[in-house]
């Protein structure tokens, strides 16, 4: 029953907005200057750093054969560390969807991320659920994520994922007009229910989902997270899962 946890199932995002809202309660972080809350719907002028992206959401990791896609929400956080010092062992690519508060909170982790060539996607400023905002909040909540990650590394971020995968049309405008591709996912490890725990049940629950939903699709893309808390389950779960496609002949790519 993979329908269960694509996104847009009802079902699935209240689950995932009742516990997201535990683990990715933001930091007291204090705004710099430079990037306090943009008032308006103009497009950010570090946004013209990405190529154009159509209008849309998409859910299939690109390219034309069998290809898989690693992402990871919600960070930087505990475990973000570890995640890239897999990464690089393995050289594979992933794509990193920050939280603007938790990259004011961590800015080494987000200039590491950068210069470790990992892709850098937009998860808003702090978590909200979109379709509940109007258009000057959720373009604010989008600005004041690329306006962080471009004070801490000089680079803005050409991918964005909403919250709970809840959007709407307006989100959808918003992006496109920022030259930011929307990527939802389809393989849900669900990683974040371990609420910070290591244990083993999580590591094979984790691992489990991932090869099981991924190894069925031929451009899978693979939800996990690194939120403050942690998820060390899910650093101990990666190396099984980068080995798991790299035997069934998958290339790693980013979005
Ligand atoms: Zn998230």
């Amino acid at each position: 029953m993979r329908a269960l946890f694509r996104v847009g199932s009802a079902a699935a995002c209240a689950v995932v907005l009742a516990a997201c809202q535990s683990v990715t309660s933001p930091p007291a972080a204090t705004v710099p200057a430079s990037v306090a809350p943009t008032a308006g719907v103009t497009p950010p002028a570090g946004a013209a750093g990405c190529p154009a992206s159509p209008y849309g959401a998409r859910s299939d990791a690109p390219g034309g054969t069998k290809t898989v896609a690693l992402t990871f929400d919600d960070g930087p956080g505990k475990s973000t560390a570890a995640i890239l010092a897999i990464l690089a062992r393995y050289r594979v690519p992933a794509t990193f969807f920050n939280i603007g508060v938790n990259m004011a909170a961590r800015p080494s982790l987000v200039r590491a991320e950068v210069n470790g060539g990992y892709a850098m996607g937009n998860h808003t400023w702090n978590h909200p659920d979109l379709d509940d905002l109007t258009a000057v909040q959720q373009a604010a909540e989008l600005d004041e994520a690329s306006a962080q990650q471009r004070f801490i590394t000089g680079t803005v971020p050409c991918a964005f994922r909403p919250p709970y995968g809840d959007y709407d049309s307006t989100t959808l405008r918003l992006a496109q007009q920022r030259r930011m591709g929307v990527w939802l996912w389809s393989v849900d490890t669900q990683d974040w229910m371990a609420e910070g725990s290591g244990s083993s049940y999580w590591v094979d629950r984790i691992t489990r989902l991932a090869e099981q939903e991924g190894g069925a699709l031929p451009h899978p893309i693979v939800l996990m997270h690194n939120e403050p808390i942690g998820n060390p389950a899910t650093v101990s779960a990666l190396p099984a899962i980068i080995q798991f496609f790299r035997a069934r002949g998958y290339r790693f790519v980013t979005l």
